[in-house]
């Protein structure tokens, strides 16, 4: 019997075991903090071993394969060790792959998975294929496979995820965009984290496809200097592309063999120009997995959005409240200022992961009549604006952010939570940031 070892009683450590167990592993769990309850009673359920807050080296190192959590990072000694005695460590995305025969749609990029992931869920689900979600979001794959395998999977995957694979080969991969963001994993060089991303294609073939941002120079550039084998499907709301998605006369045009899809942008029910390019990105796919082209129309005019992500909360006086907590860089940012019509007040601070603020100054400048600094230390907001808006103040409460724009905002205006920055200074999470607004945005 083999022996499988995972490491981190998360979703997706969890999900691991459970597939072990299935495919006749002797499986054990070992987390080094404390395993949430209810994924105790799973293994506990599924007769698992397990043990949290150790990692007890004697039962690791007999390994014949480890399944590491995306959140351990390579440094730690534990993996270390195993590396240096050449046992095999994966990540779950590569392990449950193995065991599905499935066509898989893998989307990765530093902002706009999730969106693109359930765009893309949602279209190919209304088109009739019968088609699993997972990676980053909601059920791991591995559980999937083990409990509920469809033909068809369309998986988040983060970079870490990417960085565990060998043999993982997705059919069509998208890369939504890629911005500096992790860099505390990649020993500070944006090069390294660009090259994780593109692990999502470096087992494709010519028979595979790549659905890219061909807007983003960080990855046309990479491209250039590191040609890939699977056929390239790029989309773009600046130049026309012989294959792939572009906008024209504000229609979008999918092209893939000839056979074209055209769409107005201003019918997609999420606004937002970094939506016109997810909304590109899934319809290509849909495209190639020959859902109907009025199918494809259909679910981009109806998808209702995800929360968090430029969500419409409420209009007050005839003010529009949005939320969009799950904003924690800069780049989210600027797609959110950039989606804005009108004159807008802005909630932005939190944990600052070494932004530079300098590209949204024509946005801020054009847009943002106040800001509200929502942080523990604000200063760096207050430096970098200080000089193109002059209304700055700041708090450190969600509700007196919201009741402060409530008092500035106007009729026609927006008042904006889009943080570009990690939210843990003051919030358990940006959900928990994102409640917290939407909650003071209905009780005004
Ligand atoms: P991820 O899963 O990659 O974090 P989300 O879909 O959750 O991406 O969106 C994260 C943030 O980025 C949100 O604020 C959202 O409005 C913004 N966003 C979504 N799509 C894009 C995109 N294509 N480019 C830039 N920002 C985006």
């Amino acid at each position: 019997m083999k022996r499988l070892v995972v490491l981190g009683a998360g979703e997706s450590g969890v999900g691991t075991a459970i597939l072990g167990k299935k495919e006749g592993y002797d499986v054990f769990v070992s987390d080094k903090g404390i395993i949430a309850d209810h994924y105790k009673k799973v293994l506990i359920n599924f007769e698992i071993e397990w043990e949290e807050q150790q990692h007890t080296e004697v039962k690791i190192l007999n390994a014949d394969i480890v399944v590491k959590s995306p959140g351990i990072p390579d440094k730690v000694a534990l993996i270390q060790t195993l590396k240096a005695r050449e046992i095999l460590v994966v990540s779950e995305i590569e392990f449950a792959s193995k065991y599905t025969s499935a066509i898989i749609v893998g989307i990765t990029g530093s902002n706009g998975k999730t969106t693109t992931t359930m765009l893309t869920n949602h279209v190919l689900k209304h088109g009739g294929l019968v088609v699993n979600m997972g990676g980053n979001i909601g059920d791991s794959f591995a559980k999937q496979v083990a409990e509920n395998d469809a033909p068809y999977y369309v998986l988040e995957l983060s970079s870490f995820q990417l960085d565990g694979i060998i043999d993982f080969a997705p059919h069509i991969a998208v890369l939504t965009n890629i911005t500096p963001d992790h860099l505390d994993r990649y020993d500070y060089q944006f090069e390294k984290y660009i090259a994780s991303k593109f692990r999502i294609t470096m087992n494709q073939t010519e028979d595979d496809y790549f659905i890219y941002d061909a807007d983003d120079a960080v990855i046309t550039d990479y491209l250039e200097k590191h040609p890939i084998r699977s056929k390239l499907l790029p989309f773009s709301l600046k130049e026309k592309v012989e294959n792939g998605a572009y906008v024209e006369k504000k229609n979008i045009n999918i092209i893939i063999d000839n056979n074209k899809l055209i769409m107005p942008t201003t019918n997609l029910s999420l606004k937002g120009n970094h939506n016109v390019k997810n909304a590109m990105a899934a319809a290509t796919v849909s495209q190639l997995l020959k859902i109907r082209k009025t199918t494809i129309r259909e679910c981009l005019e109806n998808f209702h959005g995800v929360e968090h992500r430029l969500e419409s909360v409420l209009k007050i006086n005839n003010v529009q409240y949005i939320n969009d907590s799950k904003a924690t860089n800069v780049n989210a940012t600027f797609y959110a200022l950039d989606a804005m019509k009108s004159a807008t007040v802005w909630i932005v601070g939190g944990v600052d992961k070494g932004n530079d603020y300098s590209e949204l100054y024509p946005l801020v400048n054009e847009k943002v009549k106040a800001i509200i600094c929502l942080g523990i230390d604000n200063s760096k907001i207050v430096n970098a604006f200080g000089n193109c808006v002059d209304n700055i103040v700041e708090t450190q409460s969600m509700k007196e952010a919201v009741n402060m724009a409530y008092k500035i905002a106007e009729r026609n205006e927006n008042v904006l939570l889009s943080p570009a920055c990690a939210s843990f200074d003051l919030f358990k999470n940006y959900e928990e940031r994102g409640r917290q607004f939407k909650e003071a945005v209905r009780e005004l």
